[in-house]
């Protein structure tokens, strides 16, 4: 797993100020110009920093681990979604002071912190399903489908409520402002609370002929097609985030949807960072006079060229069949092992101890 943490030196704790001052260092150090420059390291530092300098990306990190979105696949950075959750999810609109947003945080901050409101959209609820995939699809990327049962918007009015060709009119509850105020004697003294106006869904206006699929509610429950594109290189237990896929909600806006995935173990091979390993066993001639083998790898079958004198526990390197990354593919490792027979026959004893004549 990628630990951002360890990439920058800081521990889990760490303040913002310790995170920043870590990561000027550390860019400063592996910048790609600078003498001790790298490249691949410098890049790390950069996700490393995007992430934790940002508190939502820090908490969702915390809780999930990396978390991919959707843009990820066509080679974007972890959390490096803009158009996430910025500006849109505020309502500056405000009610001037005397209502109050819907819910208690909101109610506090205007007792406690003055009389500006803001009002946050409401937002659908997230949704967080778990995938698995077969280890080499983690290594390439992969594309799922998957049906989805969750609240979407109606395709029928494309969210408006309304029947096609009708028309709207103002909301009499809530005079057209899609909120119902209430005033309420508390603890603290009388304040106004608003809430979502029912009659109209939060709109603010009412369709002369409410739309027959989702009775005016501009939401409804349906299965849905979702593809979801796995990145190549995904760890196991990393996250894959698409915005505004979780549940649609009436005049708010939809909640994301949070993939986790799972790869599945392979028979042959191990991953380690950006490389592949993999164990093979050798005869005891192999090793001494060296050999040529063919070995099945994610790629493809290769031919193995191994070298006369290997000792057990060597390692062979064949660069760039590993993991695919942005910089370049990783390398696959073999391990080989030298097994020395158990049962030998007459003329192969015969013939060993004439080698051992000869101090092999
Ligand atoms: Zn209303
Ligand atoms: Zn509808």
């Amino acid at each position: 797993m990628v630990d951002y943490y360890d990439i920058l030196g800081v521990t889990k704790s760490a303040s913002k100020e310790e995170i920043k001052k870590a990561y000027r260092k550390l860019a400063h150090k592996y910048h790609p110009d600078k003498n001790q420059g790298d490249d691949e390291r410098f890049k790390e530092i950069n996700e490393a920093y995007q992430i934790l300098a940002d508190d939502k990306k820090r908490g969702e990190y915390d809780t999930y681990g990396r978390v991919f979105s959707e843009n990820m696949a066509d080679g974007g950075q972890p959390g490096m979604d803009f158009n996430d959750f910025n500006f849109g999810d505020w309502d500056f609109s405000g009610q001037g002071g005397s209502a109050f947003g819907g819910d208690i945080s909101d109610i506090f901050e205007n007792i406690f912190g003055g009389a500006t409101t803001t009002k946050r959209k409401k937002r659908g609820r997230d949704i967080s399903i778990d995938l698995e995939i077969p280890f080499e699809e983690s290594i390439f990327g992969t594309e799922r489908r998957i049906i989805l049962s969750k609240i979407a918007v109606c395709d029928k009015c494309k969210g408006e409520g309304t029947e096609p060709g009708s028309d709207f009119k103002k909301c009499s509850s809530c005079e057209g402002t899609g909120r119902v105020h209430e005033t309420k004697k508390s603890f603290f003294g009388t304040f106004t609370t608003a809430r979502e106006c029912s009659n109209c869904f939060g709109k603010g206006k009412i369709p002369d002929k409410k739309c027959s699929g989702c009775k005016g509610r501009g939401v409804f429950p349906k299965k849905e097609e979702v593809i979801i594109k796995i990145p190549a290189g995904i760890y196991d237990g990393e996250m894959i985030k698409l915005t505004g896929m979780g549940e649609a909600i009436s005049s708010g806006i939809a909640g994301d949807l949070y993939i986790k995935v799972h790869v599945s173990q392979h028979q042959v091979f191990k991953r380690e960072g950006g490389n592949l390993i993999m164990d093979m066993n050798i005869k005891m001639s192999d090793a001494l006079l060296g050999a040529e083998k063919e070995i099945k790898t994610l790629d493809g079958k290769i031919k193995l060229k191994i070298p006369a004198g290997i000792d057990s526990g060597e390692i062979l390197r064949i660069k760039g069949k590993g993991v695919p990354s942005q910089q370049a593919r990783g390398d696959l490792m073999i391990k080989v092992f030298v097994r020395t027979p158990k049962h030998v026959s007459y003329k192969a004893k015969k013939l060993i101890e004439e080698l051992k004549q000869e101090g092999v």
